[in-house]
């Protein structure tokens, strides 16, 4: 027996959850997408962030569901807006790496006060920024957190 507390045993047990294991499918657009084409691509595909990428996947920015409100007030042609100009853009988008602790992509999360992380991978030999492999939203965190409550073995 090892002496140590329900709470402690549980603390070690959320800082083995890794990115990695938990990560999901990137939900990504390109810079020349519509604000209209970004619109659909979220309902269709059930998500509240797009990862914007360039040619091979390579992270350029982050478009919101409230980037894409904003874009939309005031009757423009939301045809005719393209998603670069209304997104987040890099080097300031906080995003996580495979190997991170689902815990520090977490309090990333709270920090930044976003929905969501990409996860990225730096590519070999490009310094042209890393590529998006996946993705950690506040759902991610939500979804592991009621998995340790209704778990019996912690
Ligand atoms: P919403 O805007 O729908 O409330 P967020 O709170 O995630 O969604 O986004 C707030 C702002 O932060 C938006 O302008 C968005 O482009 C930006 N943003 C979202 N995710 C990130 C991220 N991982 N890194 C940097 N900026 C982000």
């Amino acid at each position: 027996y090892s002496g140590k507390t329900g709470n402690q045993l549980l603390g070690e047990h959320i800082r083995k959850l890794t990115v990695k294991d938990r990560k999901s499918v990137p939900v990504v657009c390109q810079e020349e997408t519509s604000v209209y084409d970004a619109i659909c691509t979220m309902f269709l595909e059930d998500v509240g962030t797009l990862f914007v990428v360039k040619e091979g996947g390579v992270l350029v920015g982050v478009v919101s569901r409230k980037d894409l409100l904003k874009s939309s007030m005031g009757n423009q042609d939301l045809q005719s807006i393209p998603v670069g100009i209304v997104m987040s853009r890099m080097p300031n988008i906080i995003t996580c790496s495979p190997d991170d602790t689902l815990l520090s992509a977490a309090s990333k999360l709270i920090s930044s006060q976003v929905d969501a992380l990409p996860v990225v991978k730096e590519r070999e030999g490009g310094d042209d920024g890393p590529e998006v492999i996946g993705r950690i939203t506040k759902t991610t965190v939500t979804k592991a957190f009621v998995e340790l409550g209704e778990g019996a073995t912690v």
